[in-house]
């Protein structure tokens, strides 16, 4: 990757990570926790509410520390470079995913395993 394709990547990686953080205070801030505890009815469409807030962000979490990790390799010039094998990253797979830390390989490998 050259130096404009890095720059690329990581505006386009704190673009996601700004999004990202703004959608969960949005959906912390659409969600009202505690207040109308004695509704009986709205108690369990609350914690349903509450059950999936948790988990987006559980996923959305796990994203930026992906994030967070390839913005770290960026700056410590390692970016690109499979986590698994060491190999180069596909730049056309780090086009479509800049928050990519395995190469196409061992991402199948990662997916098949699971
Ligand atoms: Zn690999």
């Amino acid at each position: 990757m050259n130096k404009d394709e890095l720059k690329e990547a990581e505006k386009r990686l704190l673009a996601e990570k700004a999004v990202i953080e703004k959608d969960m205070a949005r959906f912390k801030e659409t969600l009202d926790f505690g207040d109308d505890i004695d509704h009986g009815e709205e108690e369990s469409d609350e914690s349903e509410e509450m059950g999936n807030y948790l988990s987006v962000k559980k996923s959305q979490d796990a994203r930026l520390e992906q994030i967070e990790k390839a913005l770290g390799k960026i700056a410590s010039g390692t970016y690109g470079v499979c986590e698994n094998c060491g190999a180069k990253i596909d730049g056309e797979l780090l086009k479509v995913n800049p928050e990519s830390l395995l190469c196409r390989d061992c991402k199948l490998k990662a997916v098949s395993k699971k």
